[in-house]
């Protein structure tokens, strides 16, 4: 099984609305959103995830796994960045879940550069 579709086949389970840039290439412009914003970056609104565009597919699962666990989420963090944090880990746990039990240490340190996009405490 390929990344897209396993993907595909998470979303189904998860019940999860899925627009994958790569698939609905004319989203960016029907939201009047700039394309670039969405190159490696994924959205999620209520029951939906807009996955962004990648090369590299390891961040593009995880960086499903990371909205689909904003989606299932219902716990409240004092700060983004708790949040987020909490988001990546859960998003690994989803991903082993789902049969993907480890990324490289490139796509580690990636996310950990995400994350460090939100200040501390705030
Ligand atoms: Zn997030």
């Amino acid at each position: 099984m390929n990344i897209e579709e396993l993907i595909r086949e998470v979303s189904k389970k998860e019940k999860v609305i899925l627009t994958d840039l790569k698939v609905n290439k004319d989203y960016p412009i029907k939201a009047h959103i700039p394309y670039d914003s969405f190159v490696n970056r994924s959205f999620s609104v209520g029951n939906e995830i807009i996955l962004g565009i990648y090369k590299n597919q390891e961040r593009k699962i995880i960086s499903f796994f990371h909205e689909l666990a904003h989606i299932k989420n219902t716990k409240n963090y004092s700060s983004k960045y708790l949040e987020e944090k909490a988001m990546w880990k859960i998003s690994f746990q989803l991903a082993k879940k789902y049969g993907i039990p480890k990324f490289s240490k490139k796509t580690t340190e990636w996310y950990k550069n995400q994350l460090k996009s939100y200040n501390k405490g705030k």
